[in-house]
């Protein structure tokens, strides 16, 4: 069958369905498309063809004797690299976990296994998830297969790389501060931040844990829809997990936006320093919201404009203690030194990169004595400041939009002299992090600036994905872009 790449997961679920395909034939044309595209790419920082064959064959005996462990078994997937996976490299895009072999696998590892689904590996992301591009990956960084010249987005840019360029139907990455949504929008792709707490973190290298959310990439609503609802759902392996199940996001994808009130946030449009043609783009996306019968509302946020600020104390300083882990002694890297001091010191010199360290400095200068209440103790006020917006402007409105980023996907080496350009790219995602909202970034076409993608982001009230996937998939059908040969790079 060809461009059996291009198939979305829930196509590929009918064929396996209906027989005309076997999981066999979907892995080795996955292994083909990686072999044809990831020297342009690299999306991947290690791949396991043989287990993914091995899984593939285990599936189709499972198919055979009619005991399938879902609908999706035989649909293979790729996780980002900070999903720990069992005897597989899980570095994190550090140097400092190189050679480390996880003696167990993440609650999302183990429920995409259980649901039958082949292991393609483990992909590229910028080191620790910090970053918007992939370029602070200590192994180089990935490329967007729209333009292989420019950024696939970050932290999880190995993700939507891939999964752009039908390297795979379905990833997995993470979303501190925009690290699925931004990625998703440079890549033409559809990213979800679900809920915190709605996906385990259990067996994710952690970077800011009161932030920090597993999301999906994929190129389809529905795909996405499903994904969640495959690792999705309480964990007791995982502390803030939220004790509830997933509920049934399909059943009602389909029941379109009629009389939904949707808010759009005047500081937002007001703001300066969003590209024109993402400006174009986003605003016609508003106005074909308006056309499927949705109501748009002028919302105010103020808080929002501090974001940005409070996202890099809480951030870096979570992130300083978090890291203090990596000692030489216990995973991965170790230069040995004369005592265990310089030991553990010329580790961490040289096993982390610049922005780790700059993170791991600013988070322990926000949080020592005498510092703590006018850095750190501010940026948890604003974040209370967030979440209190949000809960007022939800009494009136059912979702929120927004661009997902500012621009389109930027040239490699654009941004990387001036961290503060970089971080600008998180302006309209990071909020929804501090506050704990779910939210997704939906393909609106191309900016007419540079013919590269733009992302559309819809905020929703905490847990109700539900909302927010209706109105996306009602969004995504009627521009017709995603799966038509446009929303595809000619890669
Ligand atoms: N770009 C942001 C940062 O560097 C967000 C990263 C993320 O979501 N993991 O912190």
């Amino acid at each position: 069958m060809t461009d059996l790449h291009w198939r979305s997961a829930t196509e590929l679920a009918g064929l396996l369905a209906n027989g005309e395909v076997s999981a066999v034939e979907i892995a080795q044309a996955l292994i083909e498309r990686a072999d044809e595209v990831d020297g342009q790419l690299h999306a991947y920082l290690h791949r396991t063809d043989e287990r993914l064959l091995e899984d593939a064959r285990a599936s189709d005996e499972r198919r055979a004797s009619g005991q399938t462990r879902s609908r999706f078994d035989g649909v293979p997937t790729a996780h980002k690299d900070l999903f720990v996976t069992k005897g597989v490299p899980t570095t994190s895009g550090s140097r400092i976990l190189e050679g480390w072999l996880p003696t167990y696998d993440g609650t999302l590892v183990k429920r995409s296994a259980q649901a039958g689904l082949p292991l393609q590996g483990k992909l590229n992301m910028d080191e620790f998830a910090m970053g918007s591009s992939t370029e602070n990956s200590g192994y180089g960084p990935s490329r967007n297969p729209w333009n292989t010249k420019s950024v696939p987005g970050g932290s999880s840019g190995g993700s939507s790389a891939l999964v752009a360029a039908g390297g795979t139907p379905w990833s997995w990455g993470t979303d501190t501060g925009g690290s699925v949504r931004q990625p998703a929008s440079l890549c033409g792709l559809v990213g979800v931040k679900p809920t915190y707490g709605l996906v385990s973190r259990f067996g994710v290298v952690a970077f800011a844990s009161s932030l920090d959310q597993p999301g999906p990439l994929t190129r389809t609503v529905t795909d996405a829809a499903a994904f969640l609802q495959i690792a999705g759902g309480h964990d007791p392996m995982d502390s803030t997990s939220i004790p509830q199940a997933v509920p049934d996001y399909l059943g009602s994808i389909s029941g379109g936006i009629e009389g939904m009130r949707i808010g759009i946030v005047t500081e937002i449009e007001e703001a300066e320093g969003t590209q024109p043609g993402v400006k174009t783009r986003v605003g016609e996306a508003y106005r074909r919201l308006e056309k499927l019968g949705a109501e748009l509302v002028e919302v105010s946020l103020p808080s929002f404009e501090f974001g940005i600020s409070a996202y890099y104390l809480v951030a870096p300083a979570e992130c300083s203690s978090n890291l203090a882990r990596y000692d030489a002694v216990r995973y991965g890297l170790r230069v040995e030194g004369p005592d265990v001091v310089s030991m553990t010191s010329r580790t961490r010199d040289e096993g982390f990169g610049d922005e780790v360290k700059r993170r791991i400095m600013l988070g322990t200068y926000a949080l020592s004595a005498g510092y703590y209440d006018a850095y750190y103790g501010k940026a948890q006020r604003v974040r209370t400041l967030t979440i209190r917006d949000l809960e007022r402007v939800f009494t009136d409105v059912d979702l929120i939009a927004t661009p997902t980023s500012p621009s389109t996907a930027f040239e490699l080496g654009a941004k990387t002299a001036d961290p503060l350009s970089m971080y600008l790219n998180d302006v309209f995602t990071v909020p929804v992090n501090l506050a704990g909202n779910a939210a997704i970034s939906v393909p609106c076409g191309t900016s007419p600036d540079d013919e590269l993608p733009v992302g559309l982001q819809l905020i929703a009230k905490a847990l109700d994905e539900t909302t927010m996937f209706r109105a996306a998939y009602a969004f995504e059908q009627d521009l017709g872009w995603a799966g038509s040969e446009e929303g595809r790079p000619s890669l």
